[in-house]
Parts: structure tokens; C-alpha cells; sequence
């Protein structure tokens, strides 16, 4: 059986390395050179797009920006899982605003803008501070603005106006203004959705974000109140979607409560720590979704958190002697901030796991990972 996977990065390499053991071969379609290829071997290629879809069984997807005639072509096959509207709206943040209001699941207070009347709305109805994002795929490192007072609102409004008149011809361009939330922590929750529509979670995750990018995810059972409010929303959001796959809901928890930051259509970083510390990881579970499949528990087997290694192509051999300390590159060339692999560090308790986190942390270069050394050194004594 062939999957064919739209984009060739790291999560369809994941994809394809679990799948394997269930003889379902991946194939990914690189959307640059717009060649299948072998994920795991990127200079081999199967032709063109034509020929993947007709190679393929099952196509999937391993990101949201993927242009709307391939998503069409797709669709038409017959082939497509999750279904074009679900990408789309994971892709779009108007739609996915759209969806959360239609189906009454918590999120920031916010205004969707795409005029100067709706931005003079949004400063009228909203409370600062503000957070503006664009609603598409940002471009050239542009799209996002945060407003703290008033006297910041022309300049923004100029560079939004800018914004609007760039990037891609025909596309029209929106902002999502959102009220800033004081969150006391950010998590996420990963589950997959069948074709029978059945569903099954893991457990909620605990996200540390350095400059605004996920570093480290710690998966440890949890309250079980807010595990049930979170997979309420994740069965609302993929039951409305008509999803299938895995799919992944980023949350800021205030106080008890949960509010829906954004929504992944697709397996998600802070899911990497599955591989070491679920039965079925996040990548098995997906393929399984999409080529129809009975789906794996999303138990937690045992106290896991992943260290994401951004830009640095090497990390000490040493780390591998910590017990159950896993190492998964991507193969991918050194670039400044890049995603090039991440680190999965189980242990058989939860203070277990704060004391290696730690000394994996600490055996890492702290000029490229200082921020962790803090963080993880931090949950001992908490978790
Ligand atoms: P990702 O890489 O997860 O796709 P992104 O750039 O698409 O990120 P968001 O996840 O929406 O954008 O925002 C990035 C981070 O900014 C969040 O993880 C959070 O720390 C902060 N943030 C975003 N929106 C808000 C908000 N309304 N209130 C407070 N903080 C926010
Ligand atoms: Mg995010």
C-alpha cells in the first residue's frame, strides 16, 4: 500500500519510518520542486504529482500552506484524508475563528480585519493589548504585530495596509486580531479521528516556547478535569471537520480553563514525544487513520518530554548513555533557528523524568540551549 504525503519535511519522514513495520510504503510530494519523492531519500524521485496520485491509495498531508489546485486535484481523486476544508481552515485563521464560534469552543476575544473600518473596530471592542496575525501563511518573515497602546495604532495599521498590498496576487490578504491572553501555561492536545469516526486522545501536553518557537513538550498524566474539557474540544472541532487523521488543538490555559489558540491538521511537534512514550506514536496513527485502519491507544505508557534541537546539526554522543534517552534527526542542512531534530527523554516517574530532563539539559551546549537548562531544572521539585 502507498500514502502519498503533500510536503517532504521532517513530519513525513516521521510518517514514513512508522509505517514501515505495517508495510505501507510513504511517498511525499515536495511542494518547492513539485517532484514525488522518497521521503527518506529526497533526490529520488516518482515523477510528478499526476503520477504520485496515481501511485498512491491514500494521500495525506504534513502542513496546511499547501496551494488550493493541488488540494483540488487531490479531492477529486478520491483519495484525500483529512478532507481539502479541514487543511484549508487549519491554514486560514479566518476559518478557523469561523469554526470555533460556529461550534462554541473557547478561544481569545478577537476581530477578524480586513478593511480600516474592522481595524478601527477591533480597537474600540477589544482591550489591550492586542496580537495581529495574519490569517494566511505569513511572507518574508512578515505578519504578525502586537499593539500595546493606542499610539502604536497608525504605524501598525500603515505596515498592515502594506501588508495587505504585498504578497501573493490574488490572494486576498486578512489579520486576525486577537485580545492577549494571561495565560499561566500553554499546552496542546494530539488525537486522530478514524473513518468511522471514532476518536482517541493523548494525554494534554505541557509547551515551553523560546522566542515564540516550541522547545520543549512534557507529557506526564494529568488532571483529569482538564484532560476532559480538552478532549471535548478536540471532539467538537474533528466531529464539525469531518476530520480524519491525526489532529492537533494548541490551548493557553487560564485558571481551570481552556481557550483554543490554533488548530494543526496534521501530526504536530508537540506530539514528537509519542514515539518514546505512547503505544502507537503520533506518525503510526496517522497513517492508520488515513488508510483506514483500527487506531492505537493514545495512552501514556510512561513520563516523556522532547527537546527540540534547532539549528545545531550536532549534539554530545554522551546524552545517549542517560537511560531511555532517544535522538531523531531529520537529515536536514544547518540553518539558523531550524527545526533539525528533537530529543525524547522517558523515565518511570514524573520526578524521574524533571531530574533526567535536567541532566540531558545540562550536557547540551547552553549557548543553543540555555533557555531549557532553566526551564527543565525548573520542573524539578514541580512535577
Ligand atoms: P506556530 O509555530 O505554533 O504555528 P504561530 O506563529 O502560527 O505559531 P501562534 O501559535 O498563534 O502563531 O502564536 C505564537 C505564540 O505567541 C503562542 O504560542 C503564544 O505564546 C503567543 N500568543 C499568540 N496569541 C496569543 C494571545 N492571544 N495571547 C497571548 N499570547 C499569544
Ligand atoms: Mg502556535
Amino acid at each position: 500500500m502507498n500514502v502519498l504525503i503533500l510536503g517532504a519535511g521532517q513530519l513525513a519522514r516521521m510518517m514514513a519510518l512508522a509505517a514501515k513495520p505495517l508495510n505501507i510504503n510513504v511517498l511525499a510530494y515536495d511542494v518547492g520542486s513539485e517532484q514525488v519523492v522518497d521521503p527518506l531519500n529526497l533526490t529520488q524521485s516518482f515523477g510528478d504529482l499526476n503520477a504520485g496520485i496515481e501511485l498512491a491509495d491514500n494521500i495525506t498531508a504534513e502542513f496546511e500552506h499547501i496551494a488550493h489546485d493541488v488540494l483540488a486535484i487531490c479531492e477529486a481523486s478520491g483519495k484525500l484524508q483529512p478532507n481539502s476544508q479541514a487543511i484549508k481552515t487549519g491554514g486560514d485563521r479566518r476559518l478557523e475563528k469561523q469554526l470555533l464560534e460556529q461550534q462554541q469552543v473557547a478561544n481569545a476575544k478577537h476581530q477578524i480585519i480586513e478593511s480600516k473600518a474592522d481595524f478601527d473596530q477591533a480597537l474600540a471592542t477589544l482591550s489591550l493589548p492586542l496580537i495581529l496575525k495574519s490569517a494566511l501563511a505569513g511572507y518574508d518573515g512578515k505578519g504578525q504585530w502586537r499593539l500595546k497602546s493606542l499610539e502604536q495604532a497608525d504605524d501598525i495599521w500603515t505596515d498592515i495596509e502594506g501588508f495587505f498590498a504585498g504578497g501573493e496576487q490574488g490572494v486576498k490578504h486578512a489579520v486576525v486580531a486577537e485580545q492577549m491572553v494571561p495565560f499561566d501555561r500553554e499546552v496542546s492536545l494530539v488525537g486522530m479521528r478514524d473513518t468511522q469516526g471514532n476518536t482517541k486522545v493523548y494525554p494534554l501536553v505541557e509547551n515551553h516556547h523560546t522566542n515564540g518557537v516550541l522547545t520543549v513538550t512534557v507529557a506526564i498524566e494529568n488532571n483529569e478535569a482538564l484532560q476532559q474539557q480538552a478532549q471535548a474540544m478536540f471532539d467538537n472541532v474533528a466531529n464539525a471537520l469531518n476530520y480524519v487523521g491525526v489532529l492537533a488543538i494548541e490551548f493557553f490555559q487560564v485558571g481551570d480553563q481552556l481557550l483554543v489558540n490554533e488548530i494543526a491538521p496534521r501530526v504536530h511537534n508537540s506530539g514528537h514525544w509519542t514515539q518514546q512514550g505512547a503505544d502507537t506514536c503520533q506518525f503510526e496513527n496517522h497513517i492508520r487513520a488515513v488508510a483506514g485502519l483500527p487506531l492505537g491507544s493514545g495512552n501514556l505508557v510512561r513520563p516523556t518530554a522532547m527537546i527540540n534541537i534547532l539549528g545545531e546539526d550536532t549534539v554530545p554522543n554522551a546524552i545517549l548513555s542517560v537511560p531511555s534517552v532517544s535522538l531523531h534527526w531529520y537529515g536536514k542542512g544547518k540553518r539558523p533557528g531550524r527545526k533539525m531534530g528533537h530529543i525524547n527523554v522517558s523515565a518511570s516517574s514524573n520526578t524521574e523524568l524533571a531530574e533526567r530532563l535536567s541532566e540531558v539539559a545540562e550536557m547540551l551546549p547552553s549557548t543553543a540551549f540555555a533557555d531549557i537548562q532553566a526551564y527543565a531544572k525548573g520542573l524539578i521539585g514541580k512535577l
